[in-house]
């Protein structure tokens, strides 16, 4: 099997735990430890992402071999790979957690691809760390299916993400319970294997500064600088502040995406919140169906909703904060992170007009398009309407100017939609008047809106399909899903079905509606 090289810069250039056994513990004064993943009984590929794959220089016939579903289960090693797992903390909920860590990640190596880039390798649910507190370290399938499916489906909606190559059954059970309510159960359990040029998190940097260790902040910093930021050496006097500046402006312009599609993370602790802006660490995220932005997918976070759809950009922004707060001792001048934190605020502006633009087939956003999109999130929100679907009904009319029957189909309530016929009739022809003032022409303007408006979304019941096939033995559907979300802005009229609104039965089944944690 061919293989990529390693340069395991992280380990090398950082300090690491000097224990060598695995046991739960604070690991002080280190950013990582050396853990090796716990063999499984019966490691078998289930899916993988085959552009993922071909990046990393693996051809069809390695991902088929026996070799790579053991490697990427963690029963064999690379040449070259050096497996770890790494030291963060987080705030969870708003609130100091302390330290947390990989309990389930173990890194296997940084691959250093023919063209440059760097990729990192993560097991998640490849067994114990010293991070794991009193948890096993394992991953059930189906949040495993889930992780798999949608790392892979933002990819290809283009939104930044941690990707995923490849989705391996142990062969081994892992028990969990599920409603949190006293009735454990047996499921398969998996493996996915994580791919990302760097999995640092805000709560790498906010670990060692609560804990005072500046000398292990700075440290981090300048690596972090140097790996992944490689563009801001010689930057000089600048270098801290531009390097946060540009980690507020990715993290608004990642906020600005999820809002565009309605997606929801569904846990944006700082532990997961990704130093480059990525969408990392998929557990009870949701696809926003019949727009609503008090929408929030994880059972866990009903009581404040701190994690709702309509509060991600903010949420976003007090982790920035806390973010900026940990790296307080490395600035001399305070006010230089209040800029970086401006960055975030200007950022997100511009993101969302150019995304309200796109949506609505503008050419530009003015003051008057925000109103115009924000009245349509009202009537959306009041009629119960799928936001996928009328956004894409929407682009699918151009030329012809849309008229109500257009949408019909993205109504989950007919008295609803009846209700709104007036209220919908006069918003098209607000919109209407403001296209005779735009310049784009029909094609271009179909074109854009194709593209920011996508057909295809991982919607949880879809998602929950294929994980009850799989867990009555049947792994085709994970396969079908992905083909399908590998081209989401394609009309693919073959594949109408995965194109449909959320059906009856998906409003109050678990994992269609609500998802628990646990996973
Ligand atoms: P999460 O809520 O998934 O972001 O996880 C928060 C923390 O709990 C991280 O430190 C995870 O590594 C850890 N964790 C979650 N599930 C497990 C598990 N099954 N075994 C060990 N650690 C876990
Ligand atoms: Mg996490």
């Amino acid at each position: 099997m061919h293989f990529p090289t390693f340069d395991n810069a992280f380990l090398r250039a950082l300090p690491g735990d000097p224990e060598a056994r695995v046991f739960p513990r604070q690991v002080q004064a280190a950013l990582w430890s050396a853990v090796e993943p716990t063999p499984v009984a019966a490691p078998r590929l289930l899916a993988h992402s085959r552009e993922m794959a071909a990046e990393l220089g693996f051809s069809e016939t390695d991902v088929a071999s026996p070799e790579f579903a053991q490697v990427f289960s963690g029963n064999a090693l690379l040449p070259g790979m050096q497996p770890f797992a790494t030291n963060y903390g987080g705030h969870q909920f708003g609130h100091w957690a302390g330290q947390l860590g990989d309990g389930r990640a173990i890194s296997l190596g940084e691959a250093v691809l023919d063209s440059g880039r760097r990729l990192e390798l993560q097991l998640k649910g490849a067994g114990p760390t010293p991070y794991s507190r009193s948890a096993d370290g394992r991953a059930v399938l189906r949040s495993s299916v889930r992780e798999f499916l949608c790392s892979e489906a933002m990819y290809h909606l283009d939104i930044p993400t941690t990707r995923a190559l490849s989705l391996v059954g142990t062969g081994e059970d892992v028990v969990r319970d599920m409603f949190y309510d006293g009735h454990p159960q047996a499921e398969p359990g998996a493996v996915v294997c994580r791919v990302a040029p760097s999995f640092l998190r805000f709560g790498h940097f906010e670990l060692p500064a609560m804990r005072g260790d500046v000398e292990l902040l700075r440290r981090l910093a300048d690596f972090c600088v140097a790996r992944d930021f490689p563009h801001l050496q010689g930057n000089g006097e600048t270098l801290y502040a531009d390097w946060f500046g540009e980690i507020c402006e990715r993290t608004a312009r990642l906020a600005a995406e999820w809002m565009r599609v309605g997606f929801v993370h569904g846990v944006l602790n700082t532990d997961n919140m990704s130093i480059l802006g990525l969408t990392i660490d998929y557990g009870p995220y949701g696809w926003v169906e019949d727009y609503d932005p008090d929408w929030t997918p994880n059972t866990t976070d009903v009581q404040g909703r701190r994690y709702r759809f309509g509060w991600q950009p903010r949420v976003a922004y007090w982790n920035l904060g806390q973010l900026a707060r940990a790296l307080s001792p490395l600035f001399e001048d305070k006010e230089t992170l209040q800029s970086g934190l401006q960055r975030f605020a200007d950022a997100y502006a511009e993101a969302e007009r150019a995304n309200t633009a796109r949506k609505l087939g503008l050419a530009e956003c003015r003051d008057g398009d925000v109103e115009l999109i924000q009245d349509l999130h009202g009537l959306l929100h009041a009629h119960e309407v799928d936001m996928t679907l009328w956004f894409r009904a929407l682009a699918d009319t151009v030329p012809t100017p849309p008229s109500l029957q257009d949408f019909e189909h993205a109504f989950y309530d007919d008295a609803k939609r009846v209700a709104g016929e007036a209220a919908f009739a006069d918003w098209l022809q607000r919109r209407e008047a403001r296209l005779q003032d735009d310049p784009l022409s029909a094609e271009v303007r179909s074109e854009v809106m194709r593209k920011a408006n996508p057909k295809f979304v991982l919607r949880n019941w879809l998602a929950q399909q294929a994980i009850d096939r799989a867990y009555a033995g049947d792994m085709a559907g994970i396969g079908e899903l992905l083909e399908v979300m590998r081209r989401p802005y394609d009309d693919q009229p073959g594949n109408q079905a995965f194109a449909a609104k959320r059906p009856d039965w998906a409003k109050v089944k678990a994992g269609c509606s609500m998802l628990s944690c646990s996973s």
